[in-house]
């Protein structure tokens, strides 16, 4: 490591030490050591010091262990005169720094001083989940953390909108010269938030620590790495994670010292300023600091440097189109024209043709475009697209039907909502004054198909009506296909096929977790289906979606196969050796961390509840969503709990060797919401048509006690089935 680097970052590091360890004494004087501490929505404590030294810290006399180690990594305070700096020495520092950062941090968290105005503050366990299936299906391919301010805010914006075109999700903050990223894309008014790919941390360069401790609970949640294991959980880091940081401006001793804690990670930095380069590889895949001084190549520098892959879909359009813009809003009064919703008729379908029936690449439109519409108005609206193709197959469309609304809200200035005939489209004055016209439509979903379906797809045309009657007509074609659609998926059971699927693609987060995926049990991740398996596989034989024909059956009840038994050991790195599909006290699928729901035993209701990942709230086992996630993922069995997609709580093979949807006791609001007359179908079939009135939620007990009464009241059937433990 350059001297001058390495002398700024230990300098840098002594200067976070010392604040934090003023802090700490302020704190310890003020509050006492009893004091509560902590980061909102996580099971880590502090995940830095919980990763790299196995420390749970709950209370502020328990930091201590943190800043003694800080300060033994720093070593005594330099002094110019007889110091020699090395890279040891300046890697250990920003260790130190890290892990100061955190207590400076998780500090001001116990006096109300975070998060910043506009800023989100510590990162969540919640989103690390959330976000889990986009990095690993590869919609995002990495993530960019900006330190400081471009030289002024058009700069600023034109750097993140480069990030946002390639879905590498950027986490903004820091300052240089008092001026914040975050303060010049708020000038232009540039929308920010998890939905679309800019997330503003902290306004200081401390706050850097959020996305770093992020970044470490990858380790332990999807990695199944245990704390307390600094060299496994930094390697990983390294090897899984695609991040980097690009500082902006003037780099002082602060963001030194932050990017050699960055540097241990495995993420390098880009610098927009003429600093010294550190080129050689060895902590980092790639080279440790760069600089790039023309802002025009910084983005595609960045990249290079930490090699992540991108895949930018090229697609004939006058706006940009990535994943970022997937969670875009466009607003009433930013809107140029809309379709459905309650102000008109819309709706997509997909229909598999004969390969002489479908012209590739022809757009249509029948009827009005948008500019015939007065400002904010509406019209109806069919996006009815036929496709042709050797490997093709009816079951393949509702799948790609589905896929539409992806597509469009990719462009930018276009929101979509919803399937079938319930879509809500929008489109921004923005993109109309770009050009953006109803054919565009038909082009995003003519190349998006190609792009992801060549496989099976050979011929895409796309025909876009408008006209009111016209639009009828169609529907009350497609409505008759949708019913027929429903009607097959019903009738479709694990015992009417001979195949099952795997679905590995979070093995490259959590390496012996693995998927297997029946037509009445999807993946855990609630965005995998039978079909999409399926799909998957015909798309890429050797991908992660691979067949398992079961003809040797364990157990029916339980829900065992040879076949699946001895696949799940191959590919589960020979760690796990039997799963029942059906149960989840014996023998349970693994969980990866993706997982939407959480199905817990709770031991005194005989019965299990459910909880999905955005309920903050407590549960009747005496843990939170994620203190409960922090004991289910990283690729282990852990009987009595288990991660899995909402919708799998309707299926007839919901833990239906436990008992069934009957073991149901409690279950948050939305959920009930969620499922509505769906589990009255299903509730009726059990027997128990009120069940879901039976079950609590968290307005009728937030504990066992509560819950057991609760139950004990309402006659909920769990209490007298066979006991479970
Ligand atoms: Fe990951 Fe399983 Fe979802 Fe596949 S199905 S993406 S392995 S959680
Ligand atoms: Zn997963």
């Amino acid at each position: 490591m350059s001297k001058i680097i390495a002398a700024a970052a230990i300098r840098g590091g002594h200067e976070i030490y010392g604040q934090a360890a003023t802090f700490y004494e302020k704190a310890l004087q003020e509050k006492g050591e009893a004091a509560a501490v902590g980061f909102p929505d996580t099971a880590y404590y502090l995940p830095m010091a919980h990763a790299l030294m196995g420390i749970k810290i709950e209370t502020l006399g328990q930091m201590k262990p943190v800043l003694d180690h800080a300060r033994d990594l720093l070593g005594p305070a330099p002094s110019d005169a007889l110091w020699f700096p090395y890279l040891g020495t300046a890697l250990d520092a920003g260790i130190a720094t890290l892990l100061s950062e955190e207590v400076i941090m998780v500090l001001r968290y116990l006096y109300e001083q975070e998060p910043q105005a506009d800023c989100n503050g510590f990162f969540s366990d919640t989103i690390l989940r959330t976000l889990g299936i986009q990095l690993v299906d590869g919609r995002m391919p990495g993530f960019a953390a900006i330190l400081g301010a471009a030289p002024d805010s058009k700069t600023a914006v034109r750097i993140v909108r480069e990030f946002q075109k390639r879905s590498i999700m950027v986490f903004v903050g820091s300052s240089t010269g008092g001026v914040s990223i975050i303060d010049q894309l708020l000038q232009e008014k540039v929308q920010m938030g998890w939905d679309s790919y800019i997330v503003p941390y902290g306004r200081d360069t401390l706050s850097g620590i959020y996305p770093l401790n992020w970044a470490i609970r990858g380790a332990l949640t999807f990695g199944g790495i245990k704390p307390g294991n600094p060299r496994a959980c930094l390697e990983y880091c390294k090897n899984r994670v695609f991040a980097f940081g690009l500082a902006l401006g003037t780099v002082d001793d602060q963001k030194y010292a932050t990017g050699a804690g960055a540097i241990d990670m495995g993420f390098p930095v880009i610098a927009d300023t003429d600093i010294p380069q550190i080129l050689p590889t060895g902590i980092c895949t790639y080279e440790h600091v760069v600089h790039e001084l023309n802002h025009e190549n910084l983005v595609p520098r960045c990249i290079e440097v930490r090699g992540v892959k991108v895949s930018v879909a090229k697609i004939d359009i006058p706006v940009s189109f990535s994943a970022a813009f997937e969670g875009e809003r466009v607003r009433r009064e930013d809107t140029r024209v809309e379709f459905g919703g309650k102000y008109s008729t819309a709706f997509e379908f997909v229909r598999m043709r004969e390969m002489d029936e479908v012209e590739d690449g022809k757009i249509d439109l029948i009827g009005p475009d948008v500019d015939t519409v007065p400002e904010g108005g509406a019209l109806p609206l069919a996006v009815w697209v036929e496709i042709a193709g050797r490997a093709m197959h009816t079951d393949f469309e509702p799948l790609i039907e589905r896929k539409i609304h992806d597509f469009m809200n990719y462009a930018m200035g276009v929101f979509h909502m919803g399937q079938r005939d319930i879509v809500w489209l929008r489109i921004s004055k923005d993109a109309y004054a770009a050009g953006f016209r109803l054919r565009h439509l038909g082009t995003i979903v003519h190349a998006q198909i190609h792009n992801l379906y060549s496989k099976i797809v050979d011929k895409v045309q796309v025909t876009i009506i408008t006209d009111p009657q016209r639009v009828e007509a169609a529907l009350a074609d497609a409505r008759k296909t949708y019913a027929q659609r429903d009607e097959r998926l019903l009738g479709m059971t694990d015992e009417s096929v001979d195949t099952f699927y795997s679905c590995s693609l979070c093995q490259s987060f959590a390496p012996n977790h693995i998927c297997i995926i029946s037509p009445e049990r999807l993946g855990l991740c609630g965005a995998v289906s039978w079909l999409d398996g399926k799909v998957g596989y015909e798309i890429d034989p050797t991908g992660g979606n691979q067949p398992i024909k079961k003809t040797q059956t364990l157990d029916p009840v339980k829900g065992q196969w040879r076949e699946v038994n001895d696949f799940v050991y191959q590919s589960s790195n020979r760690s796990i050796e039997k799963v029942s599909l059906y149960s989840l006290m014996e023998d349970p699928m693994t969980s990866c961390g993706c997982f939407e729901c959480i199905l817990a035993l709770v031991p005194e209701c005989n019965g299990f509840m459910i909880v999905n990942r955005e309920f903050p709230g407590m549960t009747p086992c005496g843990m939170k969503f994620s203190t409960l996630a922090g004991s289910v993922g990283g690729g282990n069995q852990t009987p009595g709990f288990l991660g899995v997609g909402r919708l799998y709580a309707l299926s007839r093979k919901f833990i239906s060797a436990d008992g069934g949807l009957k073991r149901l006791v409690w279950m948050p609001k939305q959920l009930k919401t969620f499922y509505g007359d769906r589990f009255a179908v299903r509730a009726r079939e059990e027997g128990v048509p009120d069940l879901l009135d039976r079950i609590a939620d968290e307005s009728d007990a937030t504990t066992a006690e509560e819950l057991l009464e609760f139950l004990g009241r309402k006659q909920h059937p769990a209490l007298d089935m066979e006991a479970l433990i």
